[in-house]
């Protein structure tokens, strides 16, 4: 039950995110300020017209919404702005550690130069821990719908942008159709370029996804991962290897992957052992945030303060940031929940 110290403790909780895309959280406002400005016709004109797109039937509905918004975003300088407001929002819902995915082939294939969109998106973040403390870094998240051979460029690019801050590199995109293992070789070079290994698997495509997530990618996080339900074998597979599922129950319900709250797997993975984490995917599409998606953990799952910590210290020990950082930021979240748990009686 969510009761109000329970409340208080979600709120000032220290909080890491994982799953979230940077296109996915730009505020609508400034999402029609950058189509403005920039002279992009955008299927909504203002911001009710924009509530009425965030309304979808089905995952492909969302993803077309998704890459006719993204158009609004055009120059190194949109990057920066987008990048400086989710980057200050995240600081406000105390979370003090976040990746954020860019989908670079949304912006490659309107002509943009990936290295200054990326540049720019530093820029805003770097911004933020100036101002904030909150570390955002960055994961190039490709869509798989355009096939392994472009994605060598996109890595290329992410070499070189890795001073800049980016730190993973994962699949996402349409999952229909599009399995992960020819994308094999490309991991590979990823992963000898020090990069941290995601993919978005097992969310509208069951177990094989995520086998092959797994297996042949070397993925150690999945975005969703939720369909590993079906697979008991998978199950103790991913326990086994410490796989964790970056779960974002909200957009599950409104891309349609889960047909309602009862049917969503979450409690079960957390009480199979599965390493799980609580993230916001795409907060304006899916109008949540990551505080309003730890509320949601509690009053649908029965989740209490125990488990909102063990789950918030699961995503702290899979970030991709170096390993004595991790060590400080899991002994900070776990100092700070227990005072707070205690001040707060949860
Ligand atoms: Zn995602």
């Amino acid at each position: 039950m969510l009761t109000p110290e329970l409340d208080e403790f979600i709120v000032r909780m220290p909080k890491v995110e994982l799953h979230i895309h940077l296109e996915g959280a730009i505020a609508p406002r400034t999402l029609l300020e950058l189509a403005h400005q920039n002279g992009i016709e955008l299927p909504a004109r203002d911001l009710a017209g924009v509530e009425q797109l965030f309304r979808y039937r089905n995952f492909g509905e969302f993803l077309t919404v998704f890459m006719a918004m993204t158009r609004a975003i055009v120059r190194g300088e949109d990057f920066a702005r987008l990048a400086y407001e989710i980057g200050l929002d995240l600081a406000a819902q105390q979370v003090c550690y976040a990746e954020v995915m860019i989908s670079p082939m949304q912006h490659i294939r309107r002509g943009m130069d990936l290295y200054e969109a990326i540049a720019g998106a530093a820029e805003g973040f770097a911004r933020v821990e100036r101002e904030t403390g909150t570390r955002c870094r960055i994961a190039l998240d490709y869509g798989r719908q355009y096939g392994p051979d472009l994605a060598w460029h996109v890595l290329d690019v992410a070499r070189k942008a890795q001073p800049l801050g980016v730190v993973g590199w994962s699949i996402g995109g349409n999952e229909i159709g599009y399995p992960p293992e020819p994308f094999a070789e490309i991991f590979a070079a990823a992963r000898a370029a020090n990069f941290g290994l995601m993919a978005h698997a097992g969310e509208v495509v069951g177990p094989q996804s995520v086998w092959g997530a797994i297996e042949c990618l070397g993925a150690v996080r999945l975005g969703h991962g939720i369909r590993s339900i079906d697979d008991p074998h998978l199950l103790v597979e991913l326990v086994r290897r410490g796989v964790v599922l970056d779960v974002c129950p909200s957009s599950n319900l409104h891309t349609g992957a889960v047909a309602s709250w009862d049917e969503h797997p979450l409690r079960t993975l957390y009480d199979a052992g599965v390493l799980v984490t609580i993230n916001s995917d795409d907060p304006t599409f899916f109008h949540t945030t990551i505080t309003e998606e730890y509320r949601r953990a509690v009053t649908h799952f029965g989740f209490n303060a125990n488990d909102l910590t063990a789950m918030t210290l699961n995503a702290a020990r899979a970030t991709f940031m170096p390993p004595d950082e991790r060590t400080t930021l899991c002994a900070r979240i776990d100092a700070e929940t227990t005072a707070l748990r205690r001040e707060l009686g949860v």
